[in-house]
């Protein structure tokens, strides 16, 4: 895959960089761990000094690095705004509370004496230089909730870009050299995929962190454990969306289309199967087709538009050919469910029912606005369904009962359980899945001790 920006409004490559070669990656290597020596005993009051001007400097760009997401991957542009804000926060949250985070802990007196010590400390000290491996989805978002608590923490980054956007990879590297980080502490490497495991193979990097697909996943965590490296993967998801019949239903029929279709529902937290109890099935069914059918779609770069291109010509003809294959097997489309004639990248917003656990797309992650509608008997049904895929990233509940808001909140198999409302990350939250949705957190006092070495200090 070239590294090259291309427009999916279009499909016009409108630049193209050369990878680097390995002399200028070992030259990025050595730096990484040159920097890491000194930059682990700065303090924290300057680390929070530097990550919050990078979030200023974010700010101001906000506008210029929007266009430059909305280009590189069709992002609507509001969207791609709203997200560099988001980032902003994410670095100000950090920046002010990884001091308290990684505090010293101290265990209970009790055990300190039993193990016969007269002090014992839990010391959160940083690991080194990480890789990250990340995707073009949310260019901005999914390095930043790695870069903010990993440089927080006294750890170094090399980020491994999606080749898709490469502008926005280079961007970041800017950003934080330009809000004040040693040249070593954050930096892109402008590379294909191919070089990821020579690069996680290198002594000098000691862990890494992926989000993306299931295979890229497996490569890199098969890489790690032969080397013994610490990871955290954050992988597809294809979350519920449960409405019960006491929920609040012109409500959740306008929340599931934004959860769905937000990013273009390209989303590892997109609500993607829609399991509604048969009491309001219908009447549920009749407002979210039309809240689908209603979505602007169109030019990513009007603000107005709600829906733009899928990111890649590859990823349109995967979700065409999910919903094919379902079509094919029975199911029936009730809106979209064909590709526009015309240049760009468009899939328009679908929704398909009678979907059977022998469709593909009632495993797979449907990456793209495309919505599976199931009707549920009864709570254990709609349980059933849920957990019935391989993944289990978040889930979404709708119901104002409170003993079934306690049922799905300890039935359903994900890392999160929304309630009356759509799955959106917050830096407060753990954040991340179980099954093959991968594994560890990010966000949160979770998220940034993942790249900590933990460490006890005993003294006699
Ligand atoms: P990938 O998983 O292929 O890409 C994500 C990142 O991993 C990119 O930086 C990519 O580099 C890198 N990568 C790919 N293969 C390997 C490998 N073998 N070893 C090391 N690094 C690798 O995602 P795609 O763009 O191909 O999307 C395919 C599907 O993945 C989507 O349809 C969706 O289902 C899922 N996905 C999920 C995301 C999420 O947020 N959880 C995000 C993106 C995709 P390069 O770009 O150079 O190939």
């Amino acid at each position: 895959m070239p590294i090259a920006t291309v427009n999916p409004a279009n499909g016009e490559t409108l630049k193209t960089y050369e990878p680097m070669g390995e002399e200028e990656v070992e030259r990025r290597l050595r730096l990484a761990q040159a920097t890491f020596r000194t930059y682990r005993t700065t303090v924290f009051a300057d680390r929070a000094r530097w990550l919050s001007k990078a979030a200023d400097l974010l700010d101001e760009d906000r506008q210029e690095i929007g266009r430059v997401m909305t280009v590189e991957m069709g992002k609507p542009i509001k969207q791609s705004r709203a997200e560099a804000a988001k980032c902003a926060k994410a670095m100000r949250w950090y920046a002010e509370r990884a001091e308290r985070l990684l505090a010293d802990e101290e265990p209970a007196e009790t055990d300190v004496r039993d193990s016969g010590a007269s002090r014992v400390r839990v010391r959160y000290r940083p690991l080194g230089p990480v890789l990250a491996v990340m995707p073009w989805n949310f260019p901005l978002w999914q390095v930043v909730r790695f870069a903010a608590p990993a440089l927080m923490a006294g750890n170094v980054g090399l980020l491994k870009h999606a080749s898709s956007v490469p502008q926005t990879a280079l961007y970041l590297e800017d950003l934080f050299h330009r809000a004040g980080f040693a040249e070593g502490c954050f930096q892109t490497l402008l590379v294909g995929s191919a070089a990821v495991d020579g690069i996680l193979r290198d002594e000098r990097v000691m862990a890494a962190t992926l989000t993306g697909s299931e295979p890229a996943g497996r490569a890199v965590a098969t890489t790690a454990g032969e080397m013994i490296k610490k990871t955290v993967l954050e992988l597809g998801g294809s979350d519920p969306y449960i409405v019960m019949p006491s929920a609040d239903l012109d409500r959740a029929a306008e929340v599931a289309v934004t959860a769905r279709v937000q990013n273009t529902g390209q989303s590892c937290i997109a609500a993607k199967r829609f399991i509604v109890h048969t009491d309001v099935h219908d009447a549920f069914a009749e407002r979210f087709v039309e809240g689908m059918e209603a979505l602007k779609v169109g030019d990513p770069l009007q603000e107005d538009t709600e829906v733009g291109p899928l990111a890649s010509e590859q990823g349109r003809t995967d979700l065409e050919e999910l919903v094919d294959d379902a079509k094919r097997s029975g199911a029936e489309v009730l809106c979209g469910g064909a590709r526009p004639d015309g240049p760009g990248w468009y899939y328009p917003p679908t929704v398909l029912t009678g979907v059977t656990r022998q469709m593909r797309v009632h495993r797979e992650e449907a990456f793209g606005p495309v919505a599976t509608l199931y009707r549920a008997g009864d709570l254990d049904e709609a349980l059933l369904i849920a957990n019935d895929t391989p993944f289990g990233l978040s889930s979404n509940v709708w119901t104002r009962d409170t003993d079934e808001v306690e049922r799905f909140a300890e039935d359903l198999e994900a890392g999160a359980v929304y309630v009356n409302g759509m799955t959106a990350s917050h830096p407060a939250f753990p954040f991340g899945g179980v099954k093959r949705s991968g594994y560890g957190r990010e966000l949160s006092g979770h998220g940034i001790r993942e790249f900590c070495n933990i460490t006890t200090v005993w003294q006699g």
